[in-house]
């Protein structure tokens, strides 16, 4: 029998043809917290799974239901969930707490999470993500929604909203679980089992659990922003006067608590409407108490994740525009053993310029190579027999035009060719500029 083995549950694949989606979200992610001040920080698919019972907590969906965690000799691993944690514990073990504050780096990286598959769900997904430690103004917090908000509408993305919430720190957090506990003690009977114990651990997780009987007995729960203290009140207070100086439009919503429990005061999250059930397509929040939980000294920090693949089902949804993926510069048809060394030899210089150039590897008919020249959309082709390399030129040409141009096969070949592309471009420039669009692209006015 044929071995047919295919790829995990909720698992995904990205081919070549369509890893520009990637891409472009990739390098306007990175550009965007680059401009913020964050670095790039990278850190282990794996960690010990202590880690994350630590921060992401014992009663959380996350950690009872949905971690992939593995024996290892003696050694108990986690696949990581989510970020922050991974994050931070490489934060202190490399010190970067003792430098300068704020330290901020981000990641993009994928997740492991045993969910139920579907849209916008998946068992590997991946995260960029990001964090800022040092800071307790909610100067922060304004800074690091706008970094989230700026990077959405530079993806092009429109119609996300923001919602933003407090959820108080451990003292308001107290008075809070006692009216939690007295509200959810009278149908206690109904709650899942999960809840049950929730409801003497833990219960603000409650209001997260998915079961629906337990949704509806949360639907009127006391909220947290009823018991803020001063300082949690006056915090959130100051980060939405600050987002409205940013222009940054949110509503508050009071019933966000975040599946995590790290969390202190500001959570939001950003939410489109537009792919389903799983319309989160970002969020996060501050933990003041995180690093001091994982052995760090007293440090306030705050971040967020935003689900790429989550992002890619809007922007295609959307319409938005993808970088345009790399194509052929020129393609060398060739036709005898001494056209193909040529073709290595002309292809070497001008990649070496930066130019992408292929030549056939199939040893097939000059018919075909052309017709594979066309397929991968070459700008630019060259035919290469024993006439070409007698005379030691050949013609160039440019694909999309038909025309044909002379070329000299020799050391000066990719200087020449460079100045041939460069004409096309400043045509195409020109057409467009005709057009109007080249002014509006410079900024300039008719
Ligand atoms: P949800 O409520 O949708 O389960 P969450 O609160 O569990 O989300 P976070 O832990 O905050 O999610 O993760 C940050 C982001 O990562 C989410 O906003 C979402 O975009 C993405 N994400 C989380 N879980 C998944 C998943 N299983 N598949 C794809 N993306 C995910
Ligand atoms: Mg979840």
């Amino acid at each position: 029998m044929a071995l047919n083995i295919k790829r995990p549950n909720g698992t995904e694949d990205v081919v070549p043809k369509d890893v520009h989606r990637w891409h472009t979200i990739e390098k306007i992610a990175r550009e965007t917290a680059e401009s913020f001040g964050f670095g790039e920080i990278r850190f282990p698919t794996f960690e010990n799974t202590e880690l994350f019972l630590r921060s992401v907590g014992e009663t959380t969906d996350v950690v009872q239901k949905e971690m992939y965690t593995v024996m290892a000799k003696e050694s108990k691993f986690t696949l990581r969930p989510e970020g922050t944690a991974g994050a931070i514990r490489a934060m202190l073990q490399n010190g970067l707490l003792n430098e300068a504050l704020p330290q901020k780096v981000y990641y993009i990286t994928s997740c492991f999470r045993h969910e139920r598959p579907q849209a916008g769900r998946l068992r590997e997904f991946h995260q960029f993500g990001l964090e800022m430690a040092g800071s307790a103004s909610p100067a922060a917090d304004a800074e690091v929604i706008s970094l989230a908000s700026t990077l959405l509408s530079r993806l092009g993305l429109k119609n996300i909203e923001l919602y933003i919430n407090s959820i108080g720190c451990p003292e308001c957090r107290a008075k809070y679980h006692e009216a939690l506990k007295a509200y959810f003690e009278a149908r206690k009977d109904e709650l899942c089992d999960t809840c049950k114990d929730r409801l003497v651990k833990n219960p603000m997780r409650l209001l997260d659990c998915k079961n629906p009987i337990c949704q509806e007995i949360g639907k009127d729960a006391p909220l947290i922003l009823d018991y803020l203290c001063e300082d949690c009140g006056n915090h959130f207070e100051s980060l939405k006067s600050y987002l409205d100086k940013l222009g940054i439009t949110y509503k508050v919503n009071p019933k966000i608590v975040r599946g995590l429990d790290y969390y202190t005061k500001t959570v939001f999250e950003f939410v489109t409407t537009e792919i389903g059930a799983q319309g989160t397509v970002c969020g996060g929040g501050r933990y003041d108490g995180l690093i001091e939980q994982l052995g760090g000294q007293h440090t306030p920090a705050l971040g967020f994740g935003m689900g790429i693949e989550r992002l890619l089902l809007v922007m295609d949804k959307q319409g938005c525009d993808y970088l345009t993926p790399k194509k052929c510069d020129i393609y060398f048809a060739t036709m005898g053993d001494a056209a193909l060394e040529k073709a290595m030899e002309l292809s070497k210089s001008l990649r070496e310029y930066g130019y992408f150039a292929e030549y056939d590897m199939m040893g097939r008919g000059l018919k075909a190579q052309m017709k594979y020249a066309n397929k991968i959309d070459a700008a630019f082709t060259v035919v290469l027999g024993d006439n070409e390399l007698e005379q030691g030129k050949a013609k160039l040409k440019d694909m999309e035009k038909g025309e044909e141009t002379e070329i000299a096969l020799n050391e000066k070949f990719t200087v020449v060719f460079e100045e041939i592309y460069f004409n096309k471009i400043m045509d195409v420039m020109d057409v467009e500029s005709a057009d109007g669009n080249l002014f509006s692209f410079m900024g300039g006015e008719n």
